[in-house]
């Protein structure tokens, strides 16, 4: 260890993000990515916005896209916080709601950012376990001392909890706030944006990264009540106030204005993700019920591990996590159909070698 490090740097573990490998031949199923383009209207607003001054910082209260991300979610200006892709929305997050010395609760399978940040930051936490089935023992999560974040659908097992188990956990925690992390949200059920105005303590957060096809734009929101909204902007504005560029908040705005994309890029990923869990069951896989754009499956045989670097030596890339509980099980993002049926017939040639 460098002796010039700060403790914070000391007790940091960096995150470690699935594997980028720079060939385009790589059929990419390992980062939750949407294999669609972003919306055409999305290219189009880029181009105007590069004509449009780059010399010129950003507004650092993005009122045009918190305008398009209210109206799409039916809030108001007020209750929205953007900032660069969610994951530095949960990092502000974290810094805004939870604190050293009070112990906050996530999910022992969860998003693998939760620890990264919880050791940033200093902050105290409990992994609470998952039933066998792989879904949240909803009381563990009642009268946390610190705080509770919680991504539904939970990543990476691809489960959707019913809005009134997560009220039930926002009502359990009157005191501190419960941070819902909706990153797949649209690939599944209602979201838990409906609550924000019957509770104070719930922060929602999505993103732009999976169903509106922004991943390398990076802007990420957080809905809530007014006043953990300002939190937020606080702490951004000490940070960094222009925390999403020109290009991003114009593409944003514009993938937010075009509805009809998004319904049709996400029922063809849904319509994909059916017919590929069948598929995984008749090679074999048992697949826990997806609501998201990636499915989390354990072959009945074969180790994941192996199938894993099958899979990679012929250009395949999947998730594989060394996690006990779970390193027999592989995360697979939806791709194209076309994605999808050379993933299964790879996966079909190696059982049958
Ligand atoms: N939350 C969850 C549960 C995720 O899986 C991801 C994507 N890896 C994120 C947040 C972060 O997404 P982004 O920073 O691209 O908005």
């Amino acid at each position: 260890m460098n002796k010039f490090w700060s403790d914070m740097v000391k007790r940091t573990q960096p995150y470690e993000p699935g594997e980028q490998l720079n060939d385009p031949h790589i059929i990419k199923l390992n980062t939750n990515e949407n294999p669609y383009e972003p919306s055409p209207s999305v290219k189009k607003a880029i181009v105007d916005e590069m004509d449009g001054g780059l010399q010129l910082y950003p507004s650092p209260t993005a009122d045009m896209l918190r305008s398009a991300i209210a109206t799409a979610k039916d809030v108001s200006m007020e209750e929205v916080f953007v900032g660069n892709g969610s994951d530095e929305v949960l990092a502000f997050s974290f810094m805004a709601f939870f604190q050293p010395g009070k112990t906050i609760r996530f999910p022992s399978i969860t998003y693998s950012f939760y620890p990264v940040y919880s050791k940033l930051f200093d902050i105290p936490f409990e992994q609470m376990p998952l039933k066998e089935d792989f879904t949240i023992d909803v009381e563990s999560f009642f009268d946390s001392e610190g705080g509770v974040i919680l991504p539904n659908p939970n990543a990476p097992t691809s489960i959707y909890e019913e809005l009134a188990t997560i009220e039930q956990i926002i009502e359990k925690n009157p005191h501190t706030v419960v941070i819902i992390d909706e990153a797949y949200i649209d690939f599944a059920g209602p979201s838990a944006i409906e609550l924000i105005r019957k509770y104070d303590n719930l922060l929602v957060i999505q993103t732009t990264s999976k169903s509106r096809s922004l991943a390398g734009m990076r802007v990420g929101y957080a809905i809530g009540n007014s006043n953990l909204i300002d939190a937020l902007v606080r702490l951004k504005d000490s940070f960094n106030s222009y925390t999403v560029d020109r290009l991003a908040m114009a593409a944003a705005t514009a993938a937010f204005e075009d509805k009809a994309y998004l319904q049709k890029t996400v029922s063809k990923i849904k319509e994909t993700r059916e017919w590929t869990v069948t598929e995984l069951e008749r090679l074999g896989f048992d697949v826990l019920p997806s609501s998201a754009n990636f499915v989390f499956a354990v072959h009945r045989s074969v180790k994941a591990i192996d199938l894993y670097e099958y899979l990679k030596e012929e250009k395949i890339l999947v998730r594989h996590f060394n996690i006990p509980l779970i390193d027999n099980y592989l995360r697979i993002s939806i791709g194209t159909d076309e994605q999808m049926n050379v993933l299964l017939n790879k996966i079909s040639s190696y059982l049958m070698s």
